[in-house]
């Protein structure tokens, strides 16, 4: 039997950025990942200012070459369209936190950036990465976990990742978490090409159609004339409405006149696939005696938004740190493991929590379209809106049902 001080189960974002941290600093790891790279994941493709801040703590240079790569376009805002089909066209706020000269936001295939993080991952020495290679199986230990792989082997570690995303084998037992059709969303992607009407600057496109609120279908622009197309609901919602998602997702294109003008010279190019999407319905414990889980595998996707990517970086960035706290401490008891999670909720926990909140809201259609009107004639408002994607004393205000009130009521 083997034994090692870190094992990280699943090598997308959450995984892969928590390797790369450790490496930074000096700290040897397994990385394990039952495909074998370049592998697909099912995802929007859209690559928000949380992975893009990330990656600048990690490492400014590899943010560089990330946004020199010909699969990435570079998107500076996003059209959100209400029901009534009129739409707004945001910019992204500026954080301040990115290098002059680049976009607030990416769009680039799964496949791509996934190959491009994990070639980065096989430069690091000490990163021992192990693909094609399930972990099946854990038992606890006295001294940690015991991790059985896909090829008979055993392996003890004096403290694991669980990254291996929403489908996770061990988000409930270790983890604790619970998921149900309500915390749980369904979303489906298709390629296209040959996709017209797109804003000039790439905007990312979410259109609240008025049957799936408060869930969306996406157009989002790739580079080639190509776009990743896609719709997303609950699956509490799918089963009460008897929603066949695939149907919606091709009918909408056939039959809103607006999205049937922008298609009518498309092709779709790929199958339409489906996966989970494990959304953050509230702060629950996320580590325990020699454990963490990281992003899909510990439910982080924002609720109104569908992104995950991000938060499945800013996931792997604290686990990192936490694994390095506990290895010169000695200490991998789940009280001391507890910091991860404060360090985590301290970054992210409020503003999951605000999203949490607004799907109350946007799952009215006459409130949507109001919004969308008022804000077609109001600078200010488009200005805060357009704010809130990025700002989250702005995005705090959208919970709160007076600010709706002063927009329809008000000047
Ligand atoms: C349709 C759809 C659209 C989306 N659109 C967006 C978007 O536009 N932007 C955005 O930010 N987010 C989006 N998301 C969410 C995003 O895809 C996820 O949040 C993100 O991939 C989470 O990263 P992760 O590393 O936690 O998991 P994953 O990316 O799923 O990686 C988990 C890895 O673990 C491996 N694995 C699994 N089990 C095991 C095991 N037992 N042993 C070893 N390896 C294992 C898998 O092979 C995989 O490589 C979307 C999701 C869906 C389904």
């Amino acid at each position: 039997m083997n034994k090692t001080d870190i094992c990280i189960v699943g090598a997308g974002p959450a995984g892969s950025f928590a390797a790369l941290f450790l490496a930074k600093n000096g700290i040897p790891c397994t990385l394990f990942d039952k495909a074998k790279f370049p592998r697909d994941k099912i995802c929007g493709d859209g690559i928000s200012g949380w992975v893009l801040t990330i990656l600048s703590e990690l490492d400014g240079n590899l943010l560089k070459r990330l946004s020199e790569q010909p699969f990435i376009l570079p998107s500076y805002g996003i059209r959100i369209a209400a029901p009534n089909h009129k739409y707004l066209d945001i910019p992204f706020a500026d954080n301040g936190l990115l290098q002059p000269g680049l976009s607030p936001g990416f769009t680039g295939k799964r496949f791509d950036f996934d190959r491009f993080m994990i070639d980065e991952v096989r430069t690091k020495k000490e990163v021992d990465l192990r693909e094609a290679t399930e972990i099946t199986g854990f038992e606890k230990t006295k001294s940690g976990i015991r991790l059985s792989t896909s090829d008979g082997e055993k392996i003890e570690s004096r403290l694991v990742i669980f990254a291996d995303g929403a489908n996770s084998k061990f988000a409930k037992n270790p983890g604790g978490l619970e998921k149900n059709k309500k915390n749980t969303m369904t979303g489906l992607k298709a390629y296209y090409k040959g996709v017209t009407g797109f804003h000039e600057k790439n905007y990312v496109e979410l259109h609240f159609l008025k049957d799936i609120l408060p869930g969306y279908f996406w157009i989002f622009p790739l580079p080639g004339d190509t776009a990743n197309v896609g719709i997303g609901l609950d699956q509490y919602r799918i089963s009460r409405r008897k929603l066949n998602l695939k149907d919606k997702m091709l009918e909408s294109i056939e039959r809103i006149p607006y999205l049937k003008e922008r298609f009518k010279n498309a092709e779709m190019i790929s199958k339409v696939q489906a996966y989970n999407l494990p959304l953050w319905d509230g702060k629950r414990k996320l580590s325990g005696d020699h454990f963490m889980l990281a992003g899909d595998a510990a439910s982080l996707i924002d609720p109104v938004t569908g992104e995950g990517v991000g938060h499945a970086a800013i996931s792997g960035m604290y686990a990192a740190e936490q694994a390095r706290r506990s290895i010169e401490n000695k200490n991998f008891s789940s009280e001391f493991m507890r910091q991860y999670d404060v360090d985590l909720y301290k970054r992210i926990g409020h503003e999951l929590y605000i999203s949490s909140r607004i799907p109350r809201f946007i799952r009215f259609p006459w409130l949507f379209n109001m919004m969308v009107n008022k804000g077609l004639k109001s600078k200010t408002l488009q200005e805060r809106l357009g704010l809130a994607m990025t700002d989250l004393e702005v995005r705090k205000r959208l919970k709160d049902p007076s600010l709706y009130l002063k927009v329809l009521f008000g000047r």
